[in-house]
């Protein structure tokens, strides 16, 4: 038997009923913050990604889906979705346009990952851009959209850590302090640490391995080499935070995993989901527009793993119950009475009610129990006496008591009791 490719999932009708609420929510909380929705290609010319992400980061280095179409060009399923965005906003010469540019997008995206719980090779994100305000309030607005989205979902354990990662200017700096500091022990850390040290230090910090973990719990921090103006910047973000009602922890070992980071970055993590814990993860990139091919604009923006996000919300018991009852059943019990359920169940629809009818051939009595199994509302039973007297004899199965309905009155009948 052929199976799904590893690091992939199914999401079957009985549980999509989640995936509806995690959707429905994200799009509700972006439009109520004024952002539209942006759809861009699931593959991109490879160099977006290498230019747009950054050649020392784990997905260029090791997770991207690249491959050669039939003409040769190297094109790569997007691992995320920023440089995309990023690429259409540039193409279409929105930065000449109104700003600031306020977008959402809900994507899948694609790296080649060791599959494990919260780790998969094709997961969903959903994630917000607002590209050209420089100001801390963009950083904030950002951040209080994430929050209310996660409130929104009902999650609760899931905390906010927020970090400054400076500028070019600053970080120059701190890069020094960095390598002095782990000049003594890099030859004990990781292949990739040492890989690091010498392209990125401070993405040393964002390893997950325990020695060098333990090695960076000691390392130089950020926050102490800022720049004033970087400095200025975090506390204002810092003071609109407080004052949105928006709680906070400063976590200096937030770096994030992406090279085009500048100043902010934050991550919401949940406890409940184990090793993989971070569900959101954002900060601003005032570079990455330039490093796309375009003019500088400032840019902050975050993305969600709705995979994660699933399962912290099933810790937390927040996940909707599934629902896969139809709102009225109907059952026929000879010939006549089925094609007068069938023509009836148009009828509803059009009228906005989810029904079902037979579709198998089976008694009254196993329509009834099939009805029960997937817990429809309503059941309109419909048999030579009924159809004589135009009307069905209706049961509400949540409390088994049954009345006599007229066929043209149905509609109004269940959707008053729905
Ligand atoms: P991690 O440190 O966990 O690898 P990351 O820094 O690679 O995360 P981002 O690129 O910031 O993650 O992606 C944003 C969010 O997308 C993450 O916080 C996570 O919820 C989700 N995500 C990232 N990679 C995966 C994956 N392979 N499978 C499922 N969800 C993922
Ligand atoms: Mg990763």
């Amino acid at each position: 038997m052929i199976q799904i490719p590893k690091g992939c999932k199914d999401v079957l009708p009985s549980q999509v009923y989640a995936w509806h609420k995690v959707e429905d929510t994200a799009r509700a909380v972006a439009e109520a913050y004024a952002f539209r929705e942006i759809r861009t290609p699931v593959f991109e010319h490879t160099e977006l990604f290498s230019r747009g992400v950054g050649d020392t980061t784990d997905i260029v280095n090791k997770e991207m889906y690249t491959f050669l179409d039939k003409g040769g060009r190297s094109v790569t399923l997007r691992p995320e979705g920023t440089a995309g965005v990023a690429r259409a906003f540039l193409e279409h010469g929105l930065a000449g346009g109104v700003l600031p540019f306020k977008a959402y997008y809900l994507i899948s995206a694609f790296r080649y990952e060791r599959p494990q719980a919260g780790r998969l090779r094709e997961f969903h994100q959903f994630g917000c851009e607002l590209y050209g305000a420089a100001g801390a309030a963009a950083d904030a607005e950002v951040i209080s959209l994430a929050d209310a989205f996660l409130r929104r979902l009902g999650l609760r354990e899931v905390a906010l850590r927020i970090n400054s990662i400076g500028c070019k200017t600053c970080r120059a700096r701190y890069h020094e302090a960095l390598k002095n500091y782990f000049a003594p022990h890099i030859g004990v850390m990781c292949a990739d640490c040492r890989s690091r040290f010498e392209k990125n230090p401070m993405r040393i910090i964002d390893c997950k391995e325990e020695g060098c973990k333990a090695i960076a719990a000691g390392a130089p921090r950020m926050l102490d080499y800022l720049c004033n103006d970087c400095r200025a910047h975090f506390e204002e973000v810092k003071r609109l935070l407080s004052e949105a009602g928006v709680s906070y922890a400063v976590d200096p070992s937030i770096v994030r995993g992406l090279d085009y980071y500048s100043r902010t970055v934050f991550e919401f993590v949940s406890a409940a989901a184990g090793a993989q814990g971070t569900v959101l993860g954002g900060g601003r990139y005032d570079t990455l527009l330039e490093q796309v091919g375009g003019k500088s604009v400032p840019a902050v923006g975050f993305a969600a793993g709705m995979e994660r996000l699933l399962m912290v919300m099933e810790a937390e018991n927040c996940l909707p119950p599934a629902d896969m009852g139809a709102a009225c059943y109907l059952a026929g019990m000879d010939a006549p009475s089925r094609e007068k359920a069938f023509l009836l169940a148009g009828e509803l629809r059009r009228q906005g009610i989810s029904c079902e009818v037979d579709l198998m051939e089976r008694s009254v009595k196993s329509q009834f129990k099939y009805a029960d199994k997937t817990g429809a509302k309503f059941v309109a039973v419909l048999g030579e006496r009924e159809l004589e007297e135009g009307a069905a004899e209706v049961k509400d199965m949540r409390n088994s008591s049954s009345e006599r309905v007229k066929f043209e009155e149905l509609a109004k009948y269940i959707q008053r009791r729905m």
